[in-house]
Protein backbone atom coordinates (compact mmCIF):
# COMPACT_ATOMS: atom_id res chain seq x y z
CA UNK A 1 0.00 0.00 0.00
CA UNK A 2 1.60 3.55 -0.91
CA UNK A 3 1.60 6.08 1.74
CA UNK A 4 -1.79 8.06 0.89
CA UNK A 5 -3.49 4.78 0.69
CA UNK A 6 -2.55 3.77 3.90
CA UNK A 7 -4.05 7.15 5.06
CA UNK A 8 -7.08 6.64 3.74
CA UNK A 9 -7.86 2.42 4.73
CA UNK A 10 -5.90 2.22 8.13
CA UNK A 11 -6.92 3.05 11.36
CA UNK A 12 -10.66 2.69 10.53
CA UNK A 13 -11.65 -0.37 13.22
CA UNK A 14 -12.68 -3.97 13.27
CA UNK A 15 -13.69 -5.74 9.58
CA UNK A 16 -16.60 -5.73 10.06
CA UNK A 17 -19.65 -7.10 7.59
CA UNK A 18 -21.70 -3.96 8.10
CA UNK A 19 -19.86 -1.19 9.74
CA UNK A 20 -19.90 2.97 9.25
CA UNK A 21 -16.86 4.44 7.26
CA UNK A 22 -15.02 5.91 10.48
CA UNK A 23 -14.53 3.99 13.89
CA UNK A 24 -16.63 4.99 16.59
CA UNK A 25 -15.45 6.92 19.58
CA UNK A 26 -15.24 4.37 22.20
CA UNK A 27 -15.33 6.65 25.69
CA UNK A 28 -14.67 4.46 28.67
CA UNK A 29 -13.15 4.65 32.51
CA UNK A 30 -14.25 0.94 33.30
CA UNK A 31 -13.87 -2.15 31.26
CA UNK A 32 -15.50 -5.07 31.65
CA UNK A 33 -14.44 -9.08 31.62
CA UNK A 34 -16.98 -12.00 31.06
CA UNK A 35 -14.64 -14.08 33.77
CA UNK A 36 -12.17 -13.45 35.78
CA UNK A 37 -10.18 -15.77 33.47
CA UNK A 38 -10.38 -13.26 31.13
CA UNK A 39 -9.79 -10.34 33.20
CA UNK A 40 -6.34 -12.11 33.98
CA UNK A 41 -5.24 -12.96 30.15
CA UNK A 42 -6.03 -9.47 29.03
CA UNK A 43 -3.50 -8.42 32.47
CA UNK A 44 -1.41 -9.89 30.65
CA UNK A 45 -1.70 -9.17 27.33
CA UNK A 46 -1.25 -5.77 27.86
CA UNK A 47 2.17 -5.76 28.92
CA UNK A 48 3.19 -6.59 25.43
CA UNK A 49 -0.37 -5.65 23.67
CA UNK A 50 -2.10 -2.32 22.94
CA UNK A 51 -5.56 -4.04 24.03
CA UNK A 52 -8.63 -3.38 25.76
CA UNK A 53 -8.51 -3.05 30.17
CA UNK A 54 -8.61 0.47 31.37
CA UNK A 55 -9.93 3.66 29.86
CA UNK A 56 -6.57 5.69 30.64
CA UNK A 57 -5.12 3.15 28.75
CA UNK A 58 -6.87 3.86 25.61
CA UNK A 59 -9.72 2.52 24.03
CA UNK A 60 -10.25 1.22 19.98
CA UNK A 61 -10.64 4.69 19.45
CA UNK A 62 -6.85 4.88 20.56
CA UNK A 63 -5.73 2.55 18.95
CA UNK A 64 -6.99 3.17 15.81
CA UNK A 65 -4.74 6.12 14.99
CA UNK A 66 -1.96 4.25 16.75
CA UNK A 67 -2.29 2.10 14.37
CA UNK A 68 -2.34 4.39 11.61
CA UNK A 69 0.73 6.46 12.72
CA UNK A 70 2.83 3.50 13.36
CA UNK A 71 1.90 2.31 9.62
CA UNK A 72 2.71 5.38 8.33
CA UNK A 73 5.66 5.54 10.03
CA UNK A 74 7.33 2.12 9.87
CA UNK A 75 7.58 1.54 13.40
CA UNK A 76 7.28 -1.25 15.91
CA UNK A 77 4.52 0.78 18.28
CA UNK A 78 3.05 3.90 18.32
CA UNK A 79 1.90 5.52 21.35
CA UNK A 80 -0.21 8.90 22.14
CA UNK A 81 0.50 12.03 24.66
CA UNK A 82 -1.82 14.95 25.91
CA UNK A 83 0.43 17.12 23.67
CA UNK A 84 3.47 16.92 21.71
CA UNK A 85 5.39 18.71 24.42
CA UNK A 86 4.07 15.94 26.76
CA UNK A 87 5.75 12.98 24.58
CA UNK A 88 8.97 14.80 24.11
CA UNK A 89 9.42 14.99 28.09
CA UNK A 90 8.08 11.22 28.14
CA UNK A 91 10.77 10.72 25.59
CA UNK A 92 13.34 12.26 27.85
CA UNK A 93 12.47 11.12 30.98
CA UNK A 94 12.45 7.60 29.77
CA UNK A 95 16.70 7.78 29.43
CA UNK A 96 16.95 10.14 32.06
CA UNK A 97 19.09 8.61 34.91
CA UNK A 98 21.82 10.08 37.34
CA UNK A 99 24.77 10.89 35.23
CA UNK A 100 23.62 10.86 32.08
CA UNK A 101 24.78 13.43 29.52
CA UNK A 102 22.32 14.21 26.56
CA UNK A 103 22.96 15.69 23.40
CA UNK A 104 20.14 17.87 22.02
CA UNK A 105 19.98 19.89 18.57
CA UNK A 106 19.75 23.79 18.76
CA UNK A 107 16.74 23.77 16.35
CA UNK A 108 14.55 21.63 18.96
CA UNK A 109 11.22 22.69 19.88
CA UNK A 110 12.02 25.78 21.98
CA UNK A 111 9.91 25.19 25.03
CA UNK A 112 11.90 21.58 25.41
CA UNK A 113 14.64 24.04 27.05
CA UNK A 114 12.20 24.13 30.30
CA UNK A 115 12.06 21.09 31.01
CA UNK A 116 15.89 20.37 30.55
CA UNK A 117 16.64 23.45 33.09
CA UNK A 118 13.70 22.24 36.22
CA UNK A 119 13.99 18.62 35.72
CA UNK A 120 16.29 17.28 34.05
CA UNK A 121 19.84 19.25 36.15
CA UNK A 122 18.20 18.47 39.01
CA UNK A 123 17.71 14.48 38.21
CA UNK A 124 21.88 14.89 37.25
CA UNK A 125 21.07 14.78 33.77
CA UNK A 126 23.69 16.99 32.17
CA UNK A 127 21.99 18.43 28.91
CA UNK A 128 24.31 19.77 25.92
CA UNK A 129 22.86 21.94 23.24
CA UNK A 130 24.92 21.11 19.67
CA UNK A 131 24.55 23.08 16.07
CA UNK A 132 21.27 22.63 14.73
CA UNK A 133 22.16 20.40 11.87
CA UNK A 134 23.97 18.60 14.00
CA UNK A 135 27.47 18.98 12.36
CA UNK A 136 29.33 18.53 15.83
CA UNK A 137 28.09 15.52 17.05
CA UNK A 138 30.92 13.32 16.78
CA UNK A 139 33.19 15.79 19.15
CA UNK A 140 30.68 15.93 21.62
CA UNK A 141 29.28 12.35 22.54
CA UNK A 142 30.76 11.20 25.53
CA UNK A 143 30.91 7.92 27.13
CA UNK A 144 27.86 8.52 29.39
CA UNK A 145 25.97 9.95 26.34
CA UNK A 146 22.58 8.35 26.85
CA UNK A 147 20.25 9.72 24.18
CA UNK A 148 20.68 12.31 21.33
CA UNK A 149 17.49 14.34 20.41
CA UNK A 150 16.88 16.50 17.32
CA UNK A 151 14.41 18.31 14.53
CA UNK A 152 15.00 18.55 11.30
CA UNK A 153 14.13 20.70 9.96
CA UNK A 154 14.79 22.61 13.35
CA UNK A 155 12.27 24.77 14.72
CA UNK A 156 11.65 28.26 12.68
CA UNK A 157 15.03 28.07 10.84
CA UNK A 158 14.35 24.79 9.19
CA UNK A 159 18.06 23.69 9.62
CA UNK A 160 18.65 20.60 8.05
CA UNK A 161 20.47 17.53 9.72
CA UNK A 162 21.56 14.22 7.62
CA UNK A 163 19.78 11.72 9.73
CA UNK A 164 21.27 8.70 8.24
CA UNK A 165 25.01 9.85 8.42
CA UNK A 166 23.72 11.51 12.74
CA UNK A 167 21.92 7.69 13.35
CA UNK A 168 25.31 5.47 11.92
CA UNK A 169 27.73 7.98 14.57
CA UNK A 170 24.95 7.80 17.28
CA UNK A 171 24.73 3.82 16.60
CA UNK A 172 27.96 3.25 16.72
CA UNK A 173 28.30 4.53 20.19
CA UNK A 174 25.31 2.54 20.83
CA UNK A 175 23.37 5.82 21.75
CA UNK A 176 19.55 6.10 20.97
CA UNK A 177 18.14 8.96 18.21
CA UNK A 178 15.31 10.71 18.85
CA UNK A 179 13.51 13.23 16.33
CA UNK A 180 10.98 15.78 16.52
CA UNK A 181 9.17 15.58 13.01
CA UNK A 182 6.26 17.31 13.31
CA UNK A 183 7.81 19.00 10.19
CA UNK A 184 7.05 15.95 8.35
CA UNK A 185 3.66 14.66 10.31
CA UNK A 186 3.86 11.33 9.25
CA UNK A 187 4.04 12.46 5.58
CA UNK A 188 7.10 14.36 4.39
CA UNK A 189 9.34 12.08 5.79
CA UNK A 190 9.69 8.73 8.26
CA UNK A 191 12.89 9.24 9.96
CA UNK A 192 12.67 5.60 10.95
CA UNK A 193 13.41 4.09 7.74
CA UNK A 194 16.28 6.76 7.58
CA UNK A 195 17.76 4.91 10.97
CA UNK A 196 15.65 7.16 14.22
CA UNK A 197 15.08 5.16 17.12
CA UNK A 198 11.91 7.29 17.93
CA UNK A 199 9.95 10.13 16.58
CA UNK A 200 7.86 12.14 18.05
CA UNK A 201 5.09 14.26 16.07
CA UNK A 202 2.57 17.06 17.59
CA UNK A 203 -0.45 16.08 16.42
CA UNK A 204 -2.19 18.84 17.26
CA UNK A 205 -0.12 20.30 14.14
CA UNK A 206 -0.75 18.91 10.47
CA UNK A 207 -2.14 15.58 11.67
CA UNK A 208 -5.18 17.19 13.57
CA UNK A 209 -4.92 19.83 10.87
CA UNK A 210 -8.01 22.57 12.24
CA UNK A 211 -6.41 23.82 15.00
CA UNK A 212 -9.18 21.85 17.67
CA UNK A 213 -6.96 19.63 19.30
CA UNK A 214 -3.80 19.11 21.63
CA UNK A 215 -2.17 15.74 21.06
CA UNK A 216 1.36 14.30 20.78
CA UNK A 217 2.42 10.86 19.60
CA UNK A 218 5.82 8.92 19.67
CA UNK A 219 6.77 6.13 17.49
CA UNK A 220 9.12 4.26 18.23
CA UNK A 221 11.29 0.97 16.42
CA UNK A 222 11.59 -2.52 18.45
CA UNK A 223 14.77 -2.48 20.12
CA UNK A 224 13.92 1.02 21.70
CA UNK A 225 10.52 -0.33 22.69
CA UNK A 226 11.27 -2.41 25.87
CA UNK A 227 11.91 0.83 28.36
CA UNK A 228 8.80 3.07 26.67
CA UNK A 229 5.61 1.74 27.11
CA UNK A 230 6.14 1.95 30.82
CA UNK A 231 6.50 5.58 31.35
CA UNK A 232 2.86 6.95 30.06
CA UNK A 233 1.31 4.60 32.22
CA UNK A 234 3.12 4.87 35.09
CA UNK A 235 2.39 8.69 35.21
CA UNK A 236 -1.15 8.41 34.20
CA UNK A 237 -0.77 10.08 30.98
CA UNK A 238 -3.95 9.39 28.61
CA UNK A 239 -5.52 10.74 25.30
CA UNK A 240 -9.32 11.35 25.21
CA UNK A 241 -11.23 9.35 22.46
CA UNK A 242 -13.15 11.97 21.10
CA UNK A 243 -9.52 13.76 20.20
CA UNK A 244 -8.28 10.59 18.42
CA UNK A 245 -11.38 10.67 16.59
CA UNK A 246 -10.62 14.31 15.32
CA UNK A 247 -7.04 13.52 14.87
CA UNK A 248 -8.40 10.45 12.87
CA UNK A 249 -10.63 12.29 11.02
CA UNK A 250 -8.35 15.26 10.26
CA UNK A 251 -5.82 12.66 8.72
CA UNK A 252 -7.83 11.65 6.04
CA UNK A 253 -6.90 15.02 3.98
CA UNK A 254 -3.54 15.09 5.59
CA UNK A 255 -1.98 14.09 1.99
CA UNK A 256 -3.56 17.10 0.11
CA UNK A 257 -3.26 19.82 2.65
CA UNK A 258 0.04 19.59 3.02
CA UNK A 259 0.06 19.75 -0.83
CA UNK A 260 -2.11 22.66 -1.18
CA UNK A 261 0.21 24.53 2.43
CA UNK A 262 2.95 23.70 0.30
CA UNK A 263 1.73 24.78 -3.02
CA UNK A 264 0.35 28.20 -1.33
CA UNK A 265 4.16 28.54 0.35
CA UNK A 266 6.15 28.01 -2.67
CA UNK A 267 4.14 30.76 -4.10
CA UNK A 268 4.34 33.13 -1.56
CA UNK A 269 8.55 32.53 -1.32
CA UNK A 270 8.91 33.30 -4.91
CA UNK A 271 6.58 36.63 -3.81
CA UNK A 272 8.70 37.33 -1.45
CA UNK A 273 12.16 36.87 -3.15
CA UNK A 274 11.02 39.61 -5.34
CA UNK A 275 11.11 41.85 -2.21
CA UNK A 276 14.16 44.47 -1.22
CA UNK A 277 13.31 44.28 2.74
CA UNK A 278 14.18 40.72 3.13
CA UNK A 279 17.72 39.53 4.01
CA UNK A 280 16.35 36.19 3.81
CA UNK A 281 13.98 33.72 3.53
CA UNK A 282 14.47 30.45 5.31
CA UNK A 283 12.48 27.56 3.27
CA UNK A 284 14.39 23.90 3.07
CA UNK A 285 12.94 23.63 -0.54
CA UNK A 286 15.21 26.47 -2.00
CA UNK A 287 18.57 25.60 -3.35
CA UNK A 288 20.28 28.63 -1.39
CA UNK A 289 19.33 26.44 1.84
CA UNK A 290 21.95 25.12 3.75
CA UNK A 291 21.75 20.74 3.08
CA UNK A 292 18.90 21.80 0.21
CA UNK A 293 20.53 18.80 -1.28
CA UNK A 294 19.83 16.62 2.32
CA UNK A 295 16.33 17.84 2.20
CA UNK A 296 15.58 16.56 -1.36
CA UNK A 297 16.82 13.59 -0.61
CA UNK A 298 14.61 12.64 2.28
CA UNK A 299 11.59 15.01 2.29
CA UNK A 300 8.82 14.45 -0.20
CA UNK A 301 8.04 18.27 0.15
CA UNK A 302 7.84 20.94 2.36
CA UNK A 303 4.64 21.97 4.20
CA UNK A 304 3.17 26.00 4.51
CA UNK A 305 6.11 27.03 7.38
CA UNK A 306 8.21 29.90 6.16
CA UNK A 307 10.24 32.46 8.08
CA UNK A 308 11.80 35.22 6.60
CA UNK A 309 14.86 37.99 8.28
CA UNK A 310 14.10 41.28 7.57
CA UNK A 311 17.21 43.42 6.48
CA UNK A 312 19.16 45.27 9.15
CA UNK A 313 17.42 48.72 8.49
CA UNK A 314 13.84 47.14 9.45
CA UNK A 315 13.51 47.25 13.35
CA UNK A 316 11.51 44.89 15.57
CA UNK A 317 8.51 47.73 15.75
CA UNK A 318 7.78 47.56 12.27
CA UNK A 319 7.96 43.84 11.56
CA UNK A 320 5.77 44.13 14.60
CA UNK A 321 3.42 46.87 12.55
CA UNK A 322 3.64 44.72 9.40
CA UNK A 323 2.40 41.61 11.40
CA UNK A 324 -0.39 43.93 12.69
CA UNK A 325 -1.57 45.12 9.67
CA UNK A 326 -1.85 41.97 7.70
CA UNK A 327 -5.49 40.74 7.08
CA UNK A 328 -5.43 37.13 6.18
CA UNK A 329 -3.24 36.37 8.45
CA UNK A 330 -3.73 35.62 12.33
CA UNK A 331 -1.65 36.35 15.01
CA UNK A 332 -1.03 32.99 17.23
CA UNK A 333 0.67 29.99 18.66
CA UNK A 334 0.85 26.59 17.05
CA UNK A 335 0.30 25.83 13.36
CA UNK A 336 -0.65 22.89 11.29
CA UNK A 337 -4.29 24.22 10.92
CA UNK A 338 -5.95 25.64 7.52
CA UNK A 339 -5.42 29.26 8.67
CA UNK A 340 -2.50 31.54 8.03
CA UNK A 341 -0.06 32.98 11.09
CA UNK A 342 2.16 35.43 11.73
CA UNK A 343 4.43 36.27 14.54
CA UNK A 344 7.55 38.26 14.89
CA UNK A 345 10.37 35.93 16.69
CA UNK A 346 13.48 34.99 17.61
CA UNK A 347 14.58 31.50 17.28
CA UNK A 348 15.81 30.25 20.29
CA UNK A 349 19.23 28.66 19.93
CA UNK A 350 22.27 28.29 22.78
CA UNK A 351 25.09 26.32 20.37
CA UNK A 352 25.40 29.64 18.26
CA UNK A 353 24.70 32.69 19.08
CA UNK A 354 21.65 35.00 17.34
CA UNK A 355 22.06 38.89 17.84
CA UNK A 356 19.09 40.25 19.70
CA UNK A 357 18.68 42.84 16.56
CA UNK A 358 17.71 40.01 13.99
CA UNK A 359 14.29 40.02 13.01
CA UNK A 360 12.49 37.54 11.79
CA UNK A 361 8.70 36.63 11.17
CA UNK A 362 7.31 32.91 11.29
CA UNK A 363 4.37 32.43 8.78
CA UNK A 364 2.01 29.47 8.69
CA UNK A 365 0.83 29.48 5.05
CA UNK A 366 -3.02 28.14 5.56
CA UNK A 367 -5.21 27.07 2.33
CA UNK A 368 -6.85 30.72 1.59
CA UNK A 369 -6.53 31.20 -2.09
CA UNK A 370 -2.41 32.48 -2.47
CA UNK A 371 -3.77 35.38 -4.57
CA UNK A 372 -5.21 36.90 -1.33
CA UNK A 373 -2.09 36.10 1.07
CA UNK A 374 0.32 37.95 -1.54
CA UNK A 375 -2.68 41.37 -1.80
CA UNK A 376 -2.18 40.90 2.10
CA UNK A 377 1.40 41.03 2.18
CA UNK A 378 2.07 43.56 -0.42
CA UNK A 379 -0.35 46.02 1.98
CA UNK A 380 1.52 44.85 4.68
CA UNK A 381 4.85 45.93 2.96
CA UNK A 382 3.54 49.59 2.45
CA UNK A 383 2.99 50.06 6.24
CA UNK A 384 6.62 49.87 6.91
CA UNK A 385 8.32 52.37 4.13
C1 LIG B 1 3.91 22.57 18.58
C2 LIG B 1 5.11 21.74 18.63
C3 LIG B 1 5.32 20.85 19.68
C4 LIG B 1 4.42 20.78 20.87
O1 LIG B 1 3.13 20.37 20.61
P1 LIG B 1 1.96 20.71 21.66
O2 LIG B 1 0.91 19.75 21.36
O3 LIG B 1 1.60 22.15 21.45
O4 LIG B 1 2.56 20.50 23.03
C5 LIG B 1 6.44 20.07 19.62
N1 LIG B 1 7.32 20.15 18.61
C6 LIG B 1 7.14 20.99 17.59
C7 LIG B 1 8.14 21.04 16.49
C8 LIG B 1 6.05 21.82 17.57
O5 LIG B 1 5.90 22.69 16.57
Amino acid sequence: MKTKTKIIHLGRGKDLAVKAVNPSVMRASTILFKDHKTWQEYRELRKTQRVLSYGARGTETNFELEKLLCELEGGYRAHLFPTGLAALAMVLLNYASKDAHFLITDGIYGPVRTICDLFLNKIGVEVEFIKADASDVEEKIKANTKLILCESPGSILYEIIDIPKLCQIAHKNNIPVAIDSTYSSAYLSNPIKLGVDIVVIAATKYLSGHSDVVMGCVIVNEKEFKNFDKLPEALGLTTSPDDCYLVLRGMRTLAIRLKNHEENADKIVEFLQSRQEIKTIFYPKLKTHKNNEIFKRDFVGTNGMITIEFNENIKKEQAIAFVDSLKYFSIGASWGGYESLATVTTPPRTATKIDESRVFVRFHIGLEDVNDLIDDLKQAFLKIK
